[in-house]
């Protein structure tokens, strides 16, 4: 026997009423907040003491948002009696965030363990020029950056630490 015909206002309506009556999923940003997940990509914090400033993190950026600048500088042997060494020092280190995508490219590059993902982003301006952030704003973001999760049972992949 065919199944009787059904307008479709009615089964319109079905899915209207059905959704009224189940729980809403939408938060009210920013009267309500969710906390994001650890290991979000909000924004991106800067360790300057572990920077090099080998660029290698600005020349694999696809969007070209991350601009350093440095100079060498002589510092003390590392021994008595040893040569005097040539160090990098950092003058300046922006990230963009008006172009930035997010892609975390810079962050797995990095071979120093200078740069780390932090879930904060509220960091929004009126201004789009003010989405520049220097390396004194980028290293503000370290102290939001929440330690690494242990990995899965079984993963021999030794669990890294966010410098303090
Ligand atoms: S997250 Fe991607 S786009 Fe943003 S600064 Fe890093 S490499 Fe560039
Ligand atoms: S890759 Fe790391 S060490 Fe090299 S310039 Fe970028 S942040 Fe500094």
């Amino acid at each position: 026997m065919p199944k009787p015909k059904i307008p479709g206002v009615i089964s319109g309506l079905k899915v209207t009423f059905k959704e009224m009556l189940s729980p809403n999923v939408t938060v009210q940003y920013p009267r309500e907040k969710e906390p994001p997940p650890t290991r979000a990509r909000g924004v991106i914090a800067l360790k300057e003491e572990n920077c090099t400033v080998c660029m290698l993190c600005a020349r694999s950026c696809p969007d070209w948002c991350i601009y350093i600048e440095g100079h060498k500088e002589k510092a003390p042997p590392r021994r008595p009696g040893g040569k005097p060494r040539t160090v990098s020092a950092l003058d300046r280190f922006d990230i963009d965030y008006a172009l930035c995508m997010y892609c975390g490219i810079c962050v797995e590059v990095c071979p120093f363990d200078a740069l780390f993902w932090s879930p904060e982003f509220e960091y929004s301006e009126p201004r789009i020029a003010d989405l520049l952030h220097d390396k004194e704003r980028l290293g503000e973001w370290m102290e939001t950056v929440p330690d690494f999760e242990p990995y899965e049972a079984g993963s021999e992949q030794k669990v890294k630490k966010v410098p303090r």
